[in-house]
């Protein structure tokens, strides 16, 4: 048999050197490339009725045209022509931009086949694309073609020809990946059949079992490229096996103001477990705004000291790093802790200081933003590496940090509410501890939406918590006035806070400022010299003030839920009763949703699952600043169950002999070698 992914793409009949190297410019290199480049989307020529339409869902009609067109000019150049066209018992008015030229073909009468956008308030499509011979029409309706991304020469028509050609010359060829009995127990569409329907589906039926073999297939590679790395340095056992003093630990969370919930004492111990593992610690702690993750990061360091180690706090901004670096400091230093700060806007002389500070092992703790992982920076015995927000963080980062020392253990901690399973399969190799439990005491945040016309209201009801001696956030989404956006903006807010507010004192914080102007007002701000802190999203994560009992948020429908939630976070941080006020566009319509939710409940993980509920796929968790994995077919949201089915699958895989052995896994474990994941890299 000849391998398709040996075969060069000059294999295809009709492609030549220079072909070929137009198509090397999209990463297609092989015959089996050639197969592996999936459409992204279909353009979908099957007709349909405009009341089953949905507001601006791109759909197609055939009608006949009724009148003549009448033609606008904007300039020289820019034309709007629009006519009415009769479907099936509604009136379509179909409007062309720029394609006058088109108007002698739109006579009264004509059958024409449109592909638009539709607006269901207008009853107006606005055409991408108009078919009017009946040869033309006869092709393509009823189908959905393959639409693929492409660049410089490549055109889409002559891909899809060139695929289709391929199929016929090399499709027998094509390898199964996945062994039998996986196939047989999912009834999977064999991987010959799947890759051609992904690209010539003959109706939507036949295009999701293909969808559903090639998601399967992409998230077991993913699963057990994980599942390998963990195998393989589980049997390496690099780590360091701690000698933990547990009872010194013991007296450290004696001597705490508080007790522990349940939640943070089982979190420390599974992680305290870690530490005294021969393997490093790969583990993400879970964990909803204010539900105490600081204190046990605290304790881990303490721990990681006790045992003779260096430690690390890493968080995504400078503000939150000099808070941990206080608060670490407090909880620690009465032990004889030395935690240093380290940040990018220190001056050179005290980044020096610090840097010597951290090699010589003077610092114990360092706490610190990105600049903790540059290459100047030198540990002496690092030992535990804590990160405060992990989705900031990329991967590389990540692996960064890991380098720094001699395979440190590493806690990742994250307020994002990713519902538990999810996140142990997304996070393929980690381990996942949830703390799901608020300390004791805690009042959910009372939570009104208002209208922006009822501000006053809303100052008077600072003003009187003010009285009371608490304090109040107030964020906005922009920093100055901006033309486009008619959004309120930080400094205009000051300005009629500032007076309203008398004797008490506001003070701004934005992402702009110089760190020491953030450092000052912030300082301020937990002192209680500020009483007022208007801001940006700066405050989103980490913030601790817990005297402060309001937040008050502008524009609150430009926000998503994720960030909504972690902005309320801010406040109830203490057995004092909180109030979160949303100020917000009535007639949003996302927003209004949103809104709604917000006032109902408090909780992070019901707040992500009623998101997912609304918008399946979606911004919520920004897949891209969360770290989460992105795939080529499959979708993290939506093939959730998947996802989890597929790392069952790979863990009784790579546990079993038959898998590294037998004939029939052969593929996979091939697949595997061409990662990278396989004997190069873990079994020299
Ligand atoms: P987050 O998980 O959002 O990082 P923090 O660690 O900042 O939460 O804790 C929020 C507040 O709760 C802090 O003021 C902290 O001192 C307090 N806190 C943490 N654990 C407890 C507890 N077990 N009992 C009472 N208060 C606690
Ligand atoms: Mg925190």
């Amino acid at each position: 048999m000849t391998k398709v992914s040996r075969l060069p793409v000059t294999e295809v009949a009709g492609i030549g050197a220079q072909r070929a190297k137009h198509l090397a410019q999209l990463g297609i290199y092989t015959v089996l490339d050639l197969f592996e480049y999936l459409p992204y989307r279909y353009e979908d020529y099957r007709i349909r009725d405009v009341h089953d339409a949905a507001h601006e869902e791109t759909i197609t009609v055939r009608g006949k045209v009724a009148g003549v067109p009448a033609v606008r000019w904007y300039g020289r150049k820019k034309s709007r022509m629009s006519v009415k066209v009769q479907t099936d018992g509604v009136w379509v008015n179909a409007v062309w931009f720029n394609r006058h030229y088109l108007k002698d073909k739109l006579y009264p009468g004509r059958t024409v086949v449109l592909v638009g956008k539709w607006d269901r308030h207008r009853l107006q499509l606005t055409v991408k694309r108009s078919l009017f011979s009946e040869k033309e029409q006869k092709r393509l309706l009823g189908r959905l073609e393959p639409v693929y991304s492409v660049s410089g020469s490549v055109r889409i028509e002559w891909l899809r020809n060139v695929i289709r050609q391929a199929f016929d010359q090399f499709g027998d060829d094509i390898e199964e990946t996945l062994p039998p009995e996986l196939i047989r127990r999912y009834k999977l569409l064999n991987r010959r059949d799947a890759l051609y329907v992904m690209h010539f589906p003959r109706d939507s039926r036949d295009g999701h079992q293909a969808r559903r073999r090639m998601v399967y297939e992409e998230l077991l590679m993913f699963q057990l490229k994980w599942q390998v790395l963990r195998h393989t340095r589980k049997k390496r056992l690099n780590g360091t096996a701690k000698n933990v003093p547990l009872d010194k630990v013991r007296e450290f969370i004696k001597a705490l103001p508080f007790t522990l919930t349940d939640a943070q004492a089982r979190v420390l111990k599974e992680a305290l477990a870690d530490l005294q593992q021969p393997v490093a610690m790969n583990r993400l702690l879970q964990g909803d705004v204010g539900s105490g993750k600081t204190v046990v990061a605290a304790a881990l360091l303490y721990a990681n000291y006790v045992s003779g180690f260096q430690g690390a706090l890493m968080a995504p901004t400078e503000i939150l790093a000099e808070q941990h670096a206080h608060t670490i400091r407090e909880y620690l230093q009465p032990y004889g802790v030395d935690v240093v700060l380290l940040t990018g806007s220190m001056t050179a002389r005290e980044k020096r200081e610090a840097l010597g500070m951290v090699q010589m092992g003077l610092a114990h703790v360092v706490v610190g933003t990105h600049a903790l992982i540059q290459e100047s920076v030198h540990f002496h015995r690092l030992g535990l590496v804590i990160t405060d927000e992990q989705h900031r963080f990329g991967v590389n980062q990540r692996a960064k940090l890991r380098e720094k020392g001699e395979d440190p253990d590493v806690l990742f901690m994250t307020a994002t509410p990713i519902p538990r399973t999810l996140a142990i399969s997304a996070y393929g190799d980690m381990d996942v501890s949830t703390i799901d439990q608020l300390p004791a005491g805690r009042k959910p945040v009372k939570t009104v939406q208002v209208k922006p016309n009822q501000f006053g209201s809303v100052m008077e009801f600072i003003h009187k918590e003010c009285r009371r001696g608490r304090q109040a956030y107030v964020i906005c989404p922009l920093i100055e006035e901006s033309e486009k956006l008619d959004l309120q903006n930080a400094y205009d807010v000051l300005e009629q806070l500032e007076p309203a507010l008398q004797p008490y004192r506001t003070g701004l914080i934005h992402g702009k400022l110089p760190a020491k102007e953030k450092e000052r007002v912030m300082g301020e701000f937990v002192s209680g010299k500020i009483h007022v802190l208007v801001s940006t999203t700066v405050v989103e994560v980490g913030v601790n003030v817990p005297n402060a009992s309001v937040m008050v948020i502008y524009d609150a429908e430009r926000f998503g839920l994720a960030q909504l939630h972690q902005l309320r976070g801010r406040v109830g941080r203490s057995d004092e009763q909180a109030y979160c006020i949303l100020v917000a566009d009535p007639k949003s319509d996302t927003g209004k949703e949103r809104m709604r939710i917000m006032t109902e409940t408090d909780d992070g993980f019901e707040i992500a699952r009623k998101d997912l509920k609304i918008r399946g796929p979606g911004d919520f968790f920004g897949v891209k600043q969360s770290g989460l994995p992105e795939f080529k077919v499959a979708d993290l949201i939506e093939d959730y169950r998947v996802l989890e089915v597929a790392r069952q699958d790979a863990v009784k895989l790579v546990n079993s002999d038959a898998f590294w052995e037998e004939e029939r896994f052969r593929p996979l474990r091939e697949q595997l070698e061409g990662e990278d994941v396989l004997y190069r890299k873990n079994f020299d």
